[in-house]
């Protein structure tokens, strides 16, 4: 499949990494838009929210449980965002389920 996000996770295309297990990887945004910008995706393709079901959620516990001890490890104490853009007017370019983790900086709200 032509996904660049299958790709990382097969290690066809390299990343700076942040954590990998046997079913979800982390790694560094290439256009970080705060100090700390992690992705977090899950090994398995899908194209975005829409594809969450009762029988794979599972994956998306797991990917909050990861990103909250990711979070205190990279010492986001004062906060941090996690967000998931989905389909065109939720900004998502890249239509592989991802979660940006961002810190290290003071977050604006509402977002753009
Ligand atoms: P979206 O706009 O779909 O929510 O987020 C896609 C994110 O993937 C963007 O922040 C973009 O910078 C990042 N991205 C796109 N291609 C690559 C890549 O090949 N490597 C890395 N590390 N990040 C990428
Ligand atoms: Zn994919």
């Amino acid at each position: 499949m032509d996904c660049v996000f299958c790709k990382i996770a097969n290690g066809e295309i390299p990343s700076k990494k942040a954590y990998e297990d046997d079913r979800i990887l982390g790694f560094y945004d290439l256009d970080p838009q705060a100090p700390t910008h992690i992705l977090l995706i899950p090994k398995e393709h899908l194209s975005s929210v829409r594809e969450i079901t009762p029988e794979n959620s599972g994956i998306v516990a797991h990917i909050f449980e990861v990103a909250a001890q990711l979070a205190e490890e990279l010492g986001l104490s004062n906060g941090f965002r996690i967000v998931t853009n989905c389909g065109e007017d939720g900004g998502q370019t890249v239509p592989h389920l991802h979660f940006h983790l961002l810190g290290g900086r003071s977050m604006k709200w509402p977002p753009g």
